[in-house]
């Protein structure tokens, strides 16, 4: 299954790969300074890493609202891929 999985009330849900989402991810991703420019990939929370390689300088995820709506607890997600 792709996603991230979560508890929430005992329910588990998976970050949703949808246009909203995608949306807010570009606000956020698309700021960060270690985002591989030129790549137009996103939502790497939900759909795993990056195919390019990371360069690490920084990771903006824990202010994104689709952070803060599904519950996620780690960073770098174009990097190690989506949390398990
Ligand atoms: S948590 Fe990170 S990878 Fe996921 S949508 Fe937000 S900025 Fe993008
Ligand atoms: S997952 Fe984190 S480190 Fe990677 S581009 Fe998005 S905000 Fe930056």
């Amino acid at each position: 299954m792709v996603g991230t999985k979560f508890n929430l009330g005992g329910e588990e849900m998976s970050v949703e790969d949808n246009e909203d989402n995608i949306k807010i991810c570009k606000q956020y991703c698309g700021d960060c300074p270690s985002y591989p420019q030129g790549t137009d990939e996103w939502l790497f929370c939900a759909k795993g890493k990056c195919s390019k390689s990371i360069e690490r300088q920084g990771c903006i995820c824990p202010g994104c609202d689709v952070y803060e709506k599904y519950d996620l607890s780690t960073t770098y997600y174009c990097d190690v891929g989506a949390e398990e």
